[in-house]
């Protein structure tokens, strides 16, 4: 019975993650008004809005104006209900189930929301990453809130250096602006210092350039040029500080993704701008979701990267497009990294031979 509860639940959520993923990137309520024909604008009734049957029913068109719907709307709740489906196969009904259950639809949402509007909106990738740290510290599930914490720091991190390097190579070495009063600068800095001093002298004294710009309204920060590049030989001097390469890595990691994830939470929360100013600062959509992922997988969140790469280069290839959000394969990755995370890495190590 569980099993058939959770894909029904799956369905009826899928349906709402159908809501969301259409109204969210508008700014308009997800609870109100009731569901609309997107077409004609009729108002839908329950016969409508029977997950995936209702699509099969009326052979995909809307009962009021005969246009098509698009596919995408069972999909999703297909897709959801199948989740739901395997979630409940790995976890029995209770708390657990319920948040695994949260984590995938969360992760439904931002995938569909990433392809219409190439954004992953902060609410939700902050929303799931609060909520892995929530249920880690009160619950110790997924993971011991240590770990979680770790976790999200170190993905965030990585991946912000990621796009700091990517981004200094595409300009050739010139410059990026530098957000006031805090970008992309400071979590370089961040990372800079935390491979040489730890973690907490890392993250201080990037708050400090953060405090400073604020103060003056002009960037305090040392150029990209020059903490990018000095950050590996960082790596190598850690030890003559009295810090191990991994423990010089991790400080790093932990500094920048700690600037990077508060960074964001400060532009997230900024009143909008005047008209005309420069719309989104700092970006780091997939850095927030990496960061989010990490709470919930811990150090797997870097197989959930490296699958997320994987499928997005192997269909890149196939669908031969250029653009293409990352966020769904990110999302994809952390589903497959949460449910098979270990077995994968387990399998890996046996065919090392380890
Ligand atoms: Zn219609």
């Amino acid at each position: 019975m569980w099993p058939l509860f959770a894909l029904l639940l799956g369905l009826a959520v899928g349906s709402f993650l159908n809501v969301v993923v259409h109204r969210l990137p508008r700014g308009e309520s997800v609870a109100y008004p009731p569901s609309r024909c997107p077409q004609c604008g009729h108002r839908l009734g329950p016969w409508d809005l029977v997950p995936v049957l209702s699509y099969l029913a009326l052979k995909g068109r809307c009962r009021y104006c005969a246009r098509p719907i698009s596919p995408r709307y069972p999909l999703v709740e297909a897709l959801t209900g199948g989740l739901f489906l395997l979630a409940s196969l790995f976890y029995p009904p209770g708390v657990e189930a319920l948040l695994v259950f949260l984590f995938l639809a969360f992760l439904v949402a931002l995938a569909f929301i990433d392809v219409d509007t190439f954004e992953l909106p902060d609410p939700l990738t902050y929303g799931l990453l609060f909520l892995g740290l929530l249920a880690s510290w009160a619950l110790a599930f997924p993971l011991p809130f240590r770990e979680s914490l770790d976790g999200s720091l170190m993905a965030a991190g990585g991946l912000a250096l990621v796009a700091g390097y990517g981004n200094l190579f595409l300009r050739r070495f010139r410059e990026a602006r530098a957000e006031v009063p805090v970008g992309p600068h400071q979590v370089h800095m961040a990372a800079l210092f935390g491979a040489l001093l730890g973690p907490g002298v890392g993250m201080a004294l990037a708050f400090l350039a953060w405090a400073l710009s604020a103060r003056t309204g002009r960037p305090v920060v040392l150029p990209d040029r020059l903490t990018l590049p000095l950050l590996p030989l960082a790596f190598l001097l850690a030890p003559a500080l009295g810090l191990d390469f991994l423990e010089s890595l991790k400080g790093s990691l932990l500094a920048a993704g700690g600037l990077a994830l508060a960074g964001g939470l400060y532009w997230a929360f900024r009143p909008l701008p005047e008209e005309e100013e420069e719309p989104v600062a700092m970006g780091y959509g997939d850095v927030k979701l990496l960061g989010a992922l990490g709470a919930w997988l811990g150090p797997y969140a870097f197989l959930a990267l490296f699958l997320g790469v994987f499928a997005g280069a192997l269909l890149g290839l196939l669908l031969r497009q250029r653009k293409l959000p990352f966020g769904p394969y990110l999302a994809l990755g952390g589903v497959v990294a949460f449910f098979f995370g270990e077995a994968l890495w387990g399998a890996y190590l046996r065919l090392l031979g380890v």
